[in-house]
């Protein structure tokens, strides 16, 4: 038997590292022969610990909430046979044991089958410290291909035909992108993988360096390749310590195969890839900052143009890419631009992973096809609003983005009917929010969490999102003075709010500072009324 233990950031939070134990244990008390393999995380993180479990010539069944306690009740029953093999699937259900409905395939529940995993396709499924696994389910082979069939402007143009755009917030098209760094004239070029990954909710980037490391990997050395960069950076969040390690790991892997490193599979191609680890600012993510921080340098923006890449990590043409732009490249190249274009909307190709968070029924991970509804996502994919409470908004596009109301239930994803709506597509955290939550303390929340990011470089964004925050402290304090003066104080600077905000957006430097009136002018535009009543002490 072989048994899966999902061991990403979610698994572990919730208790895989015990589960892991008690069946090494379980394993070596009962002398079972069984193969223990890490996987990440498959998107059902709210089921976490998943357990799966493989008999020799019988389908993997996926067990959900194994903690330490269910092990040997779980395994007892299985591994010693007493349910019928050919029985288990769809039938096993243990009183110990909280299945999400008894035992189903995956690809029936309805979270799954109205997905489209691409990027997500091996997430939770392969071992992401085994390149021999990536390789077996046709991973390098896009590599391969463009090493020894496409010139680097042929696989821009690729990657332009598909109509990929990039998937950290920005939208801009990734095969223009390269193009553009690829046509500077300079002796060196770069591409870095912007794995930066800070909003308040989201989490899509690090199942992908947890879940299917290679496939980041290998979609990294593809764009290098396509703009002729002889180095490329990975950037990560510090704090995703298991990212850093399974990358790190799978880096070494692909270097000891051949596929990096000094003429590569004799194409006469160089390829570095290292990874650098920032220190966990917001800021972080916004290009200029984030090449600043690659430098050694504080990592605050600089004004744009020139763009990175025209002029980037140590003034070379360089590509900034977000993960999920990187991760969907291996399958274009394998698959076919058309291929890609043929899924979405006009404007909008491809699949979006969202991270679903808040008071949603199934909080995880899910990757549509783009032009799904924002209501097929939350209500059918996720399972609605838990307890059944109703929808009262959904934060799209972290603190970048905007608060919509239920009635934007219709709205598609797509990069132009989202702004459309008011809000972004931003990198794809998703936060449901329902009737019992205040909007007012949600618009604080985001202020506080802008304020305390702000790099301080220019004056608009420290001081202006300072003051909002001083506002919003000012509104929601409790117990208030009765006096009709503190009244008049709060309601004054709420009027300031609105004039305040559109001077931080016209007038900051970077797009932290631009955006960062978002959450709070959305929650005014459609819950007004909340303000009032806090204004007014009436709650
Ligand atoms: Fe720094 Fe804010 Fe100015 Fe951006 S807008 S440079 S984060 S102070």
């Amino acid at each position: 038997p072989v048994i899966y233990v999902g061991t990403g950031t979610c698994g572990m939070v919730a208790g895989a590292k015990g589960t892991l134990k008690a069946i090494r244990q379980y394993l070596t008390e009962k002398s079972i022969d069984a193969e223990i393999i890490e996987v990440g995380c498959i998107g059902l993180c709210i089921h976490e610990p998943m357990v799966d479990v493989q008999l020799p010539g019988k389908r993997r069944i996926a067990f959900s909430c194994i903690t330490e306690n269910k092990v040997e009740p779980l395994l007892d029953e299985i591994l010693n046979y007493e349910v019928p093999a050919e029985n288990l699937l769809g039938q096993y259900s243990h009183p110990n044991h909280e299945a999400w409905d008894g035992v189903k395939l995956l690809g029936e529940m309805p979270y799954f089958r109205l997905q489209n995993r691409l990027v997500l396709r091996n997430c939770g499924i392969i071992n992401p410290y085994s390149i021999e696994e990536y390789i077996a389910r046709g991973g390098y082979r896009s590599l391969v291909r463009v090493l020894r069939n496409y010139a680097p402007d042929k696989v821009c143009d690729i990657i332009e035909e598909s109509g990929l755009r990039g998937r950290g917030g920005g939208g801009f098209p990734t095969g223009r992108k390269w193009k553009t760094a690829l046509n500077t004239q300079d002796d060196e070029r770069y591409l870095i993988c912007n794995g930066d990954e800070s909003d308040p909710g989201a989490f899509m980037d690090r199942a992908i360096f947890e879940g299917d490391p290679h496939k980041l990997i290998e979609g990294t050395a593809i764009a290098a390749y396509a703009v002729n960069a002889k180095k490329a950076y990975i950037y990560v969040r510090a704090e995703y310590s298991i990212a850093v390690d399974r990358l790190r790991q799978a880096i070494q892997q692909v270097n000891d195969a051949g596929l990096l490193g000094y003429n590569i599979l004799n194409s006469g191609y160089n390829l570095q890839i290292q990874i650098r680890e920032g220190a966990g600012a917001f800021v972080c993510g916004e290009e200029t900052a984030l090449i600043s921080s690659i430098e050694g340098k504080r990592g605050t923006p600089r004004p744009k143009p020139p763009f990175p890449s025209i002029r980037g990590l140590f003034g070379k043409p360089t590509v900034v890419n977000n993960v999920e732009t990187l991760a969907n490249v291996p399958a274009i190249i394998e698959n076919g631009p058309s291929w890609f274009s043929s899924m979405g909307t006009s404007t909008s190709k491809g699949t979006k992973v969202f991270a679903l968070a808040g008071r949603i029924a199934i909080t995880g991970l899910a990757e549509v096809t783009m032009g799904t509804s924002l209501k097929d996502l939350i209500y059918i994919i996720a399972g609605g609003v838990r307890d059944g409470k109703r929808l009262k908004a959904i934060q799209l596009g972290g603190p970048s983005g905007s608060c919509l109301p239920e009635k934007s239930l219709d709205v598609l994803i797509d990069y132009e009917a989202l702004l459309k709506a008011g809000t972004i597509m931003g990198s794809g955290g998703l936060v449901v929010m329902d009737e019992d939550t205040c909007m007012v303390d949600i618009a604080k929340f985001f202020t506080d969490f802008l304020q305390r990011e702000s790099c301080g470089k220019c004056i608009p964004c420290r001081e202006g999102s300072r003051r909002m925050h001083e506002i919003m402290e000012n509104i929601t304090r409790r117990p208030v003075n009765e006096s009709g003066h503190e009244t008049l104080e709060r309601f004054k600077g709420v009027m300031q709010l609105e004039n305040l905000a559109d001077v931080i957006k016209d007038t900051s430097l970077c797009g932290l500072g631009q955006t960062a009136p978002n959450p709070l002018l959305s929650a005014l535009k459609y819950f007004r009324e909340e303000f009032e009543e806090h204004i007014f002490d009436r709650k």
